[in-house]
């Protein structure tokens, strides 16, 4: 068994499901009692949004650097970010550790072309609907990325940041992303990657009338395969 340790807490809404899934994953694949060796680094995401607010985006990366430094003084022998939005300083947290890093953009890029995908919409935070750091590592898979307009992109952040991330869901914002679903189906989206790790606390598949990545539960699953002692890269 691979020791994963898992950058978590951004926020801890979703780092429940990543220790759900993966401890299932490993339960499913090796039976009995068994589970994953785990190490948690849970960070305290209002630090984190202050810095993302701020846009203090080295000292992000040093926070998160040097957490995966104790991860990997810990034991760990591949690590996590678990939120698309911090990958974002993923260079900054690969050059603090020797240990591969289990990049998001990976797992989703390999669940959407493994699918048979080949344009895919994607919804999340305004840095990952807005920059390149998101959109060309599924780029790298060979995927082309449509993301919502300005006007939506700024309500579907302001839902993550004042109600997901705060473990808030509501029934108008599930209406808001239905919307925003249809908008990216009807500009050539063939699925739809939530790529916000809380995304699936309040998006159904019967919401979109595309299907939907939950960027979560397939990174979630290709960290369950490296804890199973796969391989650090996705496989099929
Ligand atoms: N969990 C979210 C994501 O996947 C956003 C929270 C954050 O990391 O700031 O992007």
């Amino acid at each position: 068994m691979t020791t994963l340790g898992i950058l978590g807490g951004m926020s801890w809404h979703s780092t429940v499901d990543y220790y759900t899934h993966i401890n299932e994953a490993v339960a499913r694949e090796r039976g009995g009692h068994h589970s994953a060796e785990l190490l948690l680094a849970s960070m305290d995401f209002g630090t984190v949004r202050a810095l993302q607010v701020a846009g203090d985006w080295d000292g992000a990366g040093r926070l998160l650097g040097d957490a995966a430094r104790r991860l990997q003084g810990a034991g760990a022998e591949a690590v996590l970010i678990a939120t698309n939005l911090m990958h974002k300083v993923a260079p900054a947290v690969e050059a603090a550790v020797d240990v591969p890093l289990l990049h998001i953009g990976d797992a989703v890029g390999h669940a959407a072309t493994a699918a048979g995908y080949g344009t895919l919409g994607v919804v999340g935070t305004r840095w990952v609907m807005e920059e390149p750091f998101y959109g060309d590592r599924l780029g790298a898979h060979g995927l082309a990325c449509v993301v919502p307009g300005a006007e939506d992109r700024q309500v579907l952040d302001e839902v993550i940041f004042s109600e997901l991330t705060l473990g808030v869901v509501r029934e108008e914002s599930r209406a808001t992303f239905a919307r925003v679903l249809q908008d990216l189906a009807s500009r050539g989206a063939e699925a739809v990657v939530l790529a916000c790790t809380e995304i699936q606390l309040l998006v159904r598949p019967e919401d979109s009338p595309v299907p939907l990545i939950d960027s979560m539960a397939v990174h979630a699953a290709y960290a369950a395969q490296v804890a199973l002692g796969e391989p650090a890269r996705p496989a099929g």
